[in-house]
């Protein structure tokens, strides 16, 4: 399997899981937000996906791939979301390249990129109560594994673990970006939508990885 490929089957186990959770993440997001999450996550995976299977058709490589993708889900899902995730897969998509054998520590820094360039564009800090609460300790424990030596696949699981349990501790914070900080006291009890889909993203695709 060439990392093309390899690309799109992340994307194809990503868009499954989404779609699978889709009312669960707008019932979530109905509580403080508007109720849309799903429905702009299964927008902007399904999106992403025929984005990739272009891609894919016309040989490009794996970074370009992603990078495609990631346009689409930015251009066609609309909401906060789409834009965070469209820019996120961008990043990961230059930092991997579209060499065939994709290194684990470029995918490392790529998610590590993500996690800043969402940082600077939506403004939030970590226990604003968003998606990037289950994003960094993502990043933070993919890199710590990497680096001791586990490999790709077994690093991602371990760190998908850690990402659902930062999303799960989401519920007692307070959103400070975003809709839900509007309605902040109803919120509190609930975990943040949009670290919930990360962490079911992140999880979905441990299996697909070599
Ligand atoms: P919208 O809020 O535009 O309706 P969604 O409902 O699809 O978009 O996504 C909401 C999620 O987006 C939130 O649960 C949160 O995780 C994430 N989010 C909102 N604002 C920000 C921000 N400034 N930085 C990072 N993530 C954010
Ligand atoms: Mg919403
Ligand atoms: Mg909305």
């Amino acid at each position: 399997r060439s990392d093309a490929a390899g690309v799109l089957a992340v994307i194809e186990a990503i868009q499954a899981r989404i779609e699978a959770e889709a009312d669960d993440l707008g019932k979530l997001d109905a509580i403080s937000g508007d109720g849309d999450h799903g429905i702009g996550m299964t927008t902007g995976t399904r999106a992403a996906l025929a984005a990739a299977r272009r891609a894919v058709e016309k040989g490009c490589g794996a970074g370009t791939v992603l990078t495609r993708a990631g346009d689409a889900w930015a251009n066609e899902a609309g909401g906060t979301s789409g834009a965070l995730w469209g820019l996120g897969l961008r990043c990961v998509g230059t930092a991997i390249g579209d060499s065939d054998s994709v290194a684990a520590a470029a995918v490392v820094q790529g998610i590590r990129d993500a996690t800043d360039a969402i940082m600077r564009l939506g403004g939030a800090d970590i226990g604003d109560k968003t998606m990037l609460d289950a994003m960094q300790p993502f990043a933070n424990a993919l890199a710590e594994q990497v680096e001791a030596g586990t490999c790709l696949r077994e690093a991602w699981r371990h760190a998908a673990k850690h990402s659902e349990q930062a999303a799960a501790a989401t519920a007692a914070l307070k959103p400070r970006k975003g809709r839900a900080k509007n309605h902040s006291e109803k919120s509190v009890g609930h975990a943040d939508p949009g670290a919930v889909s990360f962490a079911m993203i992140v999880a979905s695709t441990a299996t697909t990885l070599e």
